[in-house]
């Protein structure tokens, strides 16, 4: 299942890969952070944004286009303050974003992911889809079935 706890894997994983060129700790917390922060979208669900809009669930924060602006933000600050190498660290935390959309698009409900968004609105999933949706309900993620 995808959830708050089970996205951050993915920045552990791929943490071996950059450990030789980057070295600062602060990067890696920052890239588990980054796994989990398109899910920043479903404030908006509970403000009235429709789920299938540009700002909608699995929308514009899910997309590669936030990913890379992100991931260039944290980036340029890190690099300026001498933690991290710019573009090694913009790479971790481009590929620890976009993991999350990737990770979504392989799940079994909801709305796809905007991969392209804000150029296109249009929904995708992968032709599989083995892993299982999460519910956004926090009383039936911690009752229901996040609790299986
Ligand atoms: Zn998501």
């Amino acid at each position: 299942m995808a959830t708050i706890f089970t996205h951050p894997i993915i920045a552990l994983g791929l943490k071996p890969l950059f450990s030789t060129v980057l070295n600062s700790k602060a990067v890696f917390w920052l890239g588990m952070l980054l796994t989990i922060l398109p899910d920043i979208d479903v404030i908006g669900l509970k403000m009235g944004i429709p789920y299938a809009s540009l700002f909608g669930h699995r929308g514009f924060t899910h997309s590669l286009f936030f990913a890379a602006l992100i991931a260039a933000i944290i980036s340029t600050f890190l690099s300026r303050r001498n933690k991290a190498n710019f573009l090694a660290s913009w790479f971790y935390l481009f590929l620890c974003t976009a993991s999350h959309g990737v990770l979504d698009a392989l799940t079994n409900g909801g709305h796809g992911v905007a991969f392209f968004s804000p150029f296109t609105n249009t929904r995708y999933f992968f032709s599989v889809t083995p892993i299982e949706v999460s519910t956004l309900n926090m009383t039936h993620f911690f009752q229901g079935q996040g609790g299986r």
